[in-house]
């Protein structure tokens, strides 16, 4: 410093202070990037979703929610048997969320189908967030098989879905609707993964699959197999809805699978996701409007899905809404109504016009 003029040291000074000013500014700007990089590194609530197997739609579903689900929660996927294993995991805390089907919740709450021995009922520890997509009940055989309708599966091998699974309860009240009962039948217990390769070894001769479509277990069949779905008449769809009303009727279009030629026929349910009562409020808040904001996206695999409507996200469910979902939805004008009994619950049914 030493011969430095008057000035030459203000200016110094000046360089120095503003030195100062810069560093004290990257450090402030450090300290905002560790704690973005802090929040991004999932400090949001931990969800355990149930989604069925690998080869399902649940699961590719789950999984892209999880790639936008943002910081405020850290979706980490458990692959079950499907909707009744979920829902019972839920309801054992061994869950947080679950990807289940509509008709599936309603045994569980009534006691019927696959809960017929274990209601769940009012004692339910979750409930609804958001109705996501149709899955169609598809009944897969090989192309050349004498199966040509359901009554054709008597006496064949057919695997009917997995213990704790939705399929399993889909199949065995469509076998009822056409007289035909798990004894008829050569029952076998197989996820689609191992359907479709039995199937393609010819130890099966059908299997029941209800999942979006295309699901990708069938996609692959389809690839690199001769096979094709059942088509219901009309009247047998009829018959079906009239037995169990959880049924919508739903057609598989041509070309949703490679070489599939011509429309299907078929009943269908809806995936929904459930959550924990004990999820904040916030957290599902956020959650619902992810789904409903992202459906198109969401539902670009599945055929005939678009984005998302306030009919569509109520639409099937029979149980309570959570109140971070009823928030939203009623902000997006779903028919959401109020429980008048339902402090035990969560206070909010969905309604449909029909
Ligand atoms: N709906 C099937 C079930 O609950 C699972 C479908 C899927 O994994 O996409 O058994």
């Amino acid at each position: 410093m030493r011969g430095m003029n008057k000035r030459d040291k203000r200016n110094n000074r000046n360089t120095r202070f503003k030195g100062m000013r810069t560093l004290r500014g990257v450090s402030v700007l450090l300290m905002l990037l560790s704690l973005m990089m802090l929040t991004s590194c999932g400090q949001g609530t931990d969800i355990r979703i149930g989604v069925g197997s690998e080869k399902g739609v649940y699961y590719s579903y789950a999984q892209k929610i999880k790639e936008i689900e943002g910081t405020w929660a850290t979706l980490e996927l458990k692959t079950t048997a499907g909707s009744a294993a979920s829902l019972r995991l839920l309801q054992k805390g061994f869950l947080e969320a679950a990807i289940v089907q509509s008709d599936v919740l309603d045994s569980a709450d009534k006691g019927t189908g696959v809960f017929i021995k274990d209601a769940i009922g009012d004692k339910r520890t979750y409930s609804a967030a958001c109705g996501l997509y149709t899955e169609a009940v598809q009944i897969v055989v090989r192309k050349d098989s004498d199966i040509k309708n359901v009554d054709d599966l008597t006496g064949k091998v057919v695997s009917v879905g997995e213990e704790q699974s939705g399929v399993i309860q889909n199949a065995e009240q469509i076998l009822q609707v056409f007289g035909i009962s798990f004894s008829d039948i050569q029952v076998k217990h197989l996820s689609f993964e191992d359907s479709a390769n039995a199937l393609r070894k010819k130890e099966i001769d059908a299997f029941f699959c209800t999942a979006g479509a295309p699901t990708p277990a069938v996609a692959e069949l389809f690839r690199d197999s001769e096979v094709r779905l059942l088509s219901l008449q009309g009247e047998d769809i009829k018959r079906i809805r009239k037995h169990y009303p959880g049924y919508t009727s739903c057609t598989i279009q041509a070309g949703t699978y490679e070489k599939q030629e011509e429309d299907v026929y078929t009943v269908g349910v809806r995936a929904v996701l459930v959550v924990a009562n004990h999820l904040d409020k916030v957290t599902v808040k956020k959650l619902t409007e992810t789904i409903y904001t992202n459906a198109g996206s969401l539902n670009r695999d599945i055929a005939g899905e678009g984005d998302m409507t306030a009919e569509k996200a109520v639409e099937s469910i029979v149980i309570p809404f959570h109140s971070g979902a009823s928030t939203y939805l009623l902000s997006q004008g779903a028919k959401v109504e109020v429980d008048k009994n339902g402090e035990k619950n969560d206070g909010a049914y969905g309604s449909q016009d029909e």
